[in-house]
């Protein structure tokens, strides 16, 4: 395996961490091989990805946010999966796109961004032709986000909070709005406004989600604010309800109930009030029904496909 010398000092997200990732791990955990738990044909991502083929989602292990509260502790924070070459991950992707799916989905894919460009290439060489979605928690750099350019066609970044003092208590990242903000900025440099085509399947773009916290943990009111400041009125926002406490966030009080109907109701009207071009919105059922089943050493297209996260509708407000 040739070394690559960023990945011996590695500083390609906002953590900075300076590890030789051949030798040591720093904050994501990640070594220098890519690792995925699943990979499967995902029926409850927004309609515009799922469509009624399903969207080709490779969840990746590890992550350089672990937020308390995440609903795929498993894998982001455990770290189950299994190691795969560059050409496993590419014969993967070429397996989701001849399962009939609308698109390959990277699902936590910071820390493995310099070997999925790789992969990507080399996909898109061996026939890759359904749009590459990065999402993303959008902890992000910018640079690192340029060398996508050209490679991802949508880009899925969270935008998780707006207050500082909560992205450090519950992320671990003080910095994470304005680090955020910057990223969404280049990711709609690169790729504009969420395109459709005639079958109402998303092609390119930007499309952003927020989930609402409760208690006023995600500061939905001031991220949508500044969403639109930053990035205009003509955007793409899923306002998604589906939080529920895992048994890590249960620990902390504010994060131990999933949201009232009053809170979404409230941010859905935050929305409107702005003028946000697209808003995806969730039915209010929080639970784990959607969440995919993990196991240790990961899968792959086996099985029963996910089920619907709840019916997103798609409307104009
Ligand atoms: S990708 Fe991982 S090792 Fe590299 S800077 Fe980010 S958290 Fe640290």
């Amino acid at each position: 395996m040739m070394m690559n010398p960023e990945l011996a000092s590695c500083t390609i997200c906002p953590q900075n961490c300076g590890v030789n990732r051949y030798e040591k791990l720093g904050f994501c955990r990640a070594g220098s091989e890519i690792k995925i738990n699943l990979a499967q044909l995902h029926h409850g991502e927004e309609p515009v990805l799922s469509g009624t083929g399903g969207s080709g989602t490779v969840f990746l292990s590890h992550c350089n946010l672990r937020c308390r509260f995440c609903q795929n502790h498993e894998i982001s924070h455990l770290g189950w999966g299994r190691y795969y070459t560059r050409e496993e991950c590419v014969k993967l992707i070429l397996e989701l796109q001849k399962a009939g799916a609308h698109n390959i989905n990277f699902v936590s894919p910071t820390h493995f961004s310099l070997q999925l460009a790789e992969v990507i290439k080399d996909a898109k060489a061996a026939g890759l032709t359904i749009p590459v979605v990065w999402n993303s928690n959008a902890y992000e750099k910018v640079e690192t986000l340029g060398r996508l350019e050209g490679l991802v066609d949508i880009y899925l970044p969270d935008y998780k909070y707006a207050h500082n003092a909560y992205s450090q208590k519950y992320s671990q990242a003080k910095d994470y709005p304005r680090v955020a903000l910057e990223a969404i900025q280049e990711m709609q440099r690169q790729v504009g406004e969420l395109r459709l085509d005639s079958q109402g399947i998303a092609q390119r773009g930007l499309l952003i989600r927020h989930l609402v916290l409760p208690n006023g943990i995600s500061g939905t009111r001031k991220a949508l604010y500044e969403l639109r400041e930053k990035l205009g009125a003509k955007i793409a926002v899923s306002l998604m309800s589906q939080y529920y406490p895992t048994p890590q966030a249960a620990e902390h009080k504010e994060l131990s109930r999933g949201i009232s109907l009053e809170e979404y109701q409230d941010a859905l009207e935050a929305a409107r009030e702005l003028e946000i071009d697209l808003i995806f919105t969730q039915e209010l059922s929080p639970s784990s029904d959607w969440t995919p089943q993990f196991t240790e050493r990961g899968s792959k297209l086996e099985g029963k496909n996910l089920h619907f996260r709840g019916k997103h509708i798609h409307a104009k407000v």
